[in-house]
């Protein structure tokens, strides 16, 4: 597999909080048709990996090369070609329509005018249906639910054919069915595009269910990385998240299934 995104031995500090360093030594690989889950506790340094492999923080030591370039030498329309980054969107500054957002996602192709061409508008309603959202296209999108401003959000992404999504909790405000076809038209993509995925969750039966891979990341730090039947155990996870899980098996795909361990006496035994 040709790696398209890869992180290599990444050192960054916040400099508000120097010298505590926020990721210390990570190294991550993504390749062309991979979809690669990031994993791990809240502050643990997922979103400033995601922005570090974006361009937008610049690591204090090591590097960041997309198709063995440094993305430092890239534009940033060039960077916009290739990554797009999903992440929560609140309030647009200015009352736009879904639409509108969405092909603010094609400013990478626009010519200098900035002028939306018929087939901008084609690719960026055919993001819109990719994403089960081509209904809310005239609506305002300040005026959405959280979880159908993700969607649209990741149809503007989308409408920026990039070959890499980078997407921070796209999930996180969805529901159940919406979780799932979020992460199945992901791997769709994966495969049917050969993009790559790099995805933070925090869903880990979503993420052992449809990642080829999983990283662990803990205190800035790498704790695991391979196939999730590999790396999501019982003992890895709960040492991971510092409390008491179990990993079971799903019944039809094999995939880990993590749940809580009960401590104290369960409802039944009172
Ligand atoms: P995660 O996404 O895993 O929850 P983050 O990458 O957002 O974690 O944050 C990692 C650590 O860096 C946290 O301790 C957080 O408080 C800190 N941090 C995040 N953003 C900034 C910032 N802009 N300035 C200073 N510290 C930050
Ligand atoms: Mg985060």
């Amino acid at each position: 597999m040709s790696c398209m995104l890869q992180l290599r031995d990444i050192h960054f500090s916040y400099p508000n909080r120097r010298p505590r360093e926020t990721i210390s030594g990570v190294t991550i690989e993504v390749g062309a048709g991979e979809l690669v889950a990031l994993l791990g506790p809240n502050g643990s340094g997922k979103s400033t990996l995601l922005s570090i492999a974006l361009g937008a923080l610049k690591p204090d030591r090591g590097e960041v090369l997309f198709d063995g370039s440094p993305v430092a030498r890239f534009s940033r329309r060039e960077l916009a070609q290739r990554m797009a980054m999903v992440a929560e969107q609140r309030d647009i500054r200015f009352p736009m329509t879904a639409l509108e957002y969405v092909l603010t996602g094609r400013f990478a192709y626009t010519n200098a005018l900035g002028f939306d061409s018929p087939g901008d508008v084609e690719i960026a309603m055919q993001a819109l249906s990719d994403t089960d959202a081509a209904q809310f296209a005239n609506r305002r999108f300040n005026e959405l639910s959280s979880g159908e401003r993700q969607r649209v959000t990741l149809a503007r992404a989308l409408a920026q054919q990039p070959r890499l999504l980078l997407l921070d909790e796209p999930t996180a405000n969805a529901d159940i069915a919406h979780q799932l076809s979020l992460l199945d038209l992901v791997r769709r993509l994966t495969r049917e595009r050969n993009l790559g995925a790099l995805i933070v969750t925090h869903e880990i039966n979503l993420a052992s269910e449809f990642a080829d891979r999983v990283v662990l990341i803990k205190d800035g730090r790498l704790a695991a990385c391979g196939a999730p039947i590999e790396v999501m155990t019982a003992e890895s996870l709960s040492s991971l998240f510092e409390t008491p899980l179990f990993v079971t098996r799903h019944p039809q795909s094999g995939a880990p299934v993590v749940s809580w361990k009960l401590i104290g006496p369960r409802k039944n035994e009172q």
